[in-house]
């Protein structure tokens, strides 16, 4: 081969790779591929890191005098990059301590400091206007009892001090962080009778057992407290007193004494310095070996020897919550709208949550804005959203969507969401129609650390953190981006999960470890030098969300595919009959063992520990409603997308309305069993999970509770949503 003919070969196959970068939807995508080039080369790590300095600058929660300041940035940076900006307020209750007072008397004598010291390493960790270290919605109360340790206060947890004979009625329990959402803990703790629930940071998993302390290391100081949100979100999340309804005008509100997704309980978060004493003077049992933490001394169940007494009142009052909405109307589809959206509310400062986030989005705004400078338009509307009161409750969000139900669900074709982000891997969760546009998008972009697509390094590390070999083995194998599905736990959650609008949450991290979540820690100081030092990582979350905002905008063809969630449900339809058959097995083991006295005879007779109750047998339970209807979703699905590739026209703009308007024959409109503000059938935080999904939520979560008959009611209504979709899908 001459040189000649080798170079024209060369040129053949370069020509050949630009043009093989297939977009969905895209019928020509080298414009797309060109434009996607310019929005990069505006974004600017520098910048990013200036936005997360200033907007991280001063304590900024609900209500406050900062967050007037940090508003008022936003909505200057979006309108000085040409986005036509206004604030939508929402007047929402946010109640803040008054009263905190924790104290041990009796053979110990301990009164809790409830409070981080500010460290001259951390320049913002010394401002007045600092929220106290609390948990919001926890109720006000007086409470004096024995203390009794839960480890991390989850339903198994109190199965153990059943066995153990130990009752929390009428006691304070103390819960370890982690495991599952907060608010779980004080839930479980209230079902049970506590009368008070205190929830610590213990340092095996959030600080000197983790690494370094802050400020030499990342991690947890004694004295950090974790703050944070227990309104009961998986019944509905918002403004407690007015759920369904946006929190605007004269709009009827119930009582917060009423409302059903807040406790009875007074709740309160403390530090590991604050929770030692505490804890060292617990009598009864030895806890598990399982149960303990990383302080040194031997964790007992309780009760203490000693009496807490817990007291708490808050001010209850409406506060108003600010959202700012920044809009660049579309050129060919104006009532098409493609929505990206990040709080800016804080805890304090909360540099990593949520403004790391927020920077990036600003920086996707920033560089449109100069795309448009030079002649450019999106074809559909961008409607980009700094959400106000997302830590108490995701209630900025919340309220807007309810506010604006009926127009979002004819105009908005997609939610894209950020929150905190920091450096290592892309994650992303969401609508499984959205599978394989988040796997074009993850292999476009590169990692600013190794070089190779954000995909490769996500999937290495799937496949390094695989927990069985043969789990390691198929995720070596991944062709496609692992789209993981939403539970809840930022603002998404209204979109998705209320209303059916689909939807993406987005962001980086894995190499970010620390300890200053919902601290005074989680400061400018901390965030550059251990979440992301150089802010590379915020500009590669704006080049995957804006991605996604600029190829919805853009798109011929919206790019849901339908056979892809087809074949995410089918699998989660798996899953859910090995779950049954699993609890089937275990139930009939266990009760064998109680019947054959073989648990009597293996426990420790000197520990008197009391045999566990032989369970109801698992039915057998018909999932053919499901399995049928997911095969007319399969033939719909490739309809679909034969219909997809062949029209043009007003068809074709038609068709795309139906696309992304097609989520919402998911919904169901009892909703969830016990909390029919979730209406998703396949989408919904976990009623003992919180922040954790669970799919097929009305089907798992009846098995999970051993409810068979509720399992399959449910199961008809997951079939008939999933029919909907299909007939829906079948006809023009
Ligand atoms: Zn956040």
């Amino acid at each position: 081969m001459s040189k000649a003919s080798f170079s024209i070969l060369g040129l053949l196959l370069c020509t050949f790779s630009i043009s093989a970068q297939q977009i969905s939807g895209f019928k020509k995508p080298q414009n797309q591929i060109s434009l996607e080039k310019n929005f990069d080369s505006y974004l600017n790590a520098k910048r990013v890191g200036e936005n997360i300095k200033l907007l991280s600058s001063v304590p900024h929660h609900v209500g406050s005098n900062g967050a007037t300041k940090i508003v008022t940035e936003v909505e200057r940076i979006f309108k000085e990059n040409g986005w036509d900006t206004k604030i939508e307020t929402y007047q929402v209750l946010f109640p803040t301590p008054v009263v905190r007072q924790l104290e041990m008397s009796g053979a110990t004598n301990y009164k809790a400091l409830l409070k981080e010291p500010a460290l001259k390493e951390d320049a913002t960790s010394n401002q007045a206007d600092q929220l106290p270290t609390y948990n919001c919605w926890s109720a006000d109360g007086d409470v004096t009892a024995e203390l009794v340790f839960v480890n991390y206060g989850l339903p198994e947890d109190y199965e153990v001090l059943a066995k153990h004979g130990i009752d929390v009625k009428g006691k304070i329990v103390i819960a370890k962080y982690g495991r599952s959402w907060r608010g779980i803990k004080p839930k479980v703790a209230q079902e049970h009778g506590a009368v008070g629930c205190l929830i610590y940071s213990d340092p095996a998993d959030d600080g000197y057992a983790a690494g370094d302390l802050y400020p030499l290391g990342a991690f947890k100081n004694e004295f950090g407290v974790q703050r944070g949100s227990i309104m009961d979100m998986v019944v509905y999340p918002g403004d407690p007193t007015t759920p369904f309804k946006g929190s605007k005008g004269n709009v009827d509100r119930i009582g917060h004494e009423v409302a059903e997704n807040l406790l009875k309980i007074p709740v309160l978060p403390i530090s590991y310095k604050d929770a030692s004493p505490l804890l060292k003077d617990l009598s009864g049992p030895v806890a598990p070996r399982n149960w303990y933490g990383a302080l040194p001394f031997t964790y007992h169940i309780g009760p203490s020897k000693s009496k807490v007494h817990l007291k708490l009142s808050f001010d209850w009052k409406l506060k108003p919550a600010q959202n700012v909405i920044a809009t660049i109307r579309g050129s060919d589809f104006p009532d098409q709208w493609v929505i990206r959206g990040n709080h800016h509310d804080a805890w304090v400062n909360g540099a990593n949550d949520p403004i790391s986030g927020l920077a990036a989005e600003l920086e996707e705004a920033i560089a449109i804005g100069q795309l448009v400078k030079n002649g450019w338009k999106p074809k559909r509307t961008l409607v980009y959203c700094a959400w106000d009161a997302e830590e108490p409750g995701l209630i900025g969000s919340t309220e807007w969507v309810e506010d604006h139900e009926a127009e979002l669900r004819q105009k908005a074709v997609a939610y894209i969401n950020s929150d905190g982000n920091g450096r290592g891997f892309l994650g992303a969760q969401g609508s499984h129609a959205f599978g394989p546009f988040m796997t074009e998008i993850s292999k476009v972009v590169i990692d600013p650390q190794t070089n190779v697509s954000v995909f490769e390094r996500a999937k290495a590390s799937n496949a390094i953190n695989a927990s069985s070999v043969k789990a390691k083995q198929e995720a070596l194998k991944q062709a496609d981006f692992r789209l993981d599905a939403m539970g809840s736990g930022s603002d998404y959650s209204s979109f998705i999960q209320h209303i059916g609008i689909p939807s993406l949450n987005i962001g980086y991290g894995g190499e970010d470890d620390g300890g200053e979540y919902h601290s005074i820690y989680d400061s400018f100081d901390h965030y550059a030098r251990f979440k992301d030092p150089g802010f590379a990582y915020g500009v590669s979350l704006a080049q995957t969300t804006g991605r996604a905002a600029l190829r919805l905008a853009e798109a011929d063809v919206l790019p849901f595919d339908f056979k892809a969630l087809h074949q995410t449900v089918k699998g989660y339809t798996q899953e859910l009959m090995d779950l049954i058959e699993q609890q089937r097995e275990k139930v009939k083991v266990e009760n064998d063992l109680i019947q054959t006295n073989a648990w009597a005879l293996a426990a420790d007779p000197s520990e008197k520990l009391q045999a566990p109750k032989t369970k109801k047998l698992v039915p057998y339970i018909d999932f053919s409603p499901m399995l049928n209807a997911l095969s007319s979703l399969e033939i719909a699905a490739q309809f679909a997308a034969n219909k997809s590739s062949t029209l043009s026209g007003t068809a074709l703009t038609q068709w795309n309305q139906k696309l992304y308007q097609a989520e919402q024959q998911l919904l169901s409109i009892q909703g969830l069993p016990r909390r029919p503000w979730y209406k998703h059938t396949l989408y919904a935080p976990g009623f003992y999970t919180g922040y954790g999904v669970k799919t097929i939520p009305g089907v798992r979560e009846a098995i999970e509770q051993q409810n068979y008959q509720e399992a399959n009611e449910q199961i008809q209504i997951v079939a008939e949503s999933i029919k909907r979709l299909s007939n829906y899908l079948n006809n023009d």
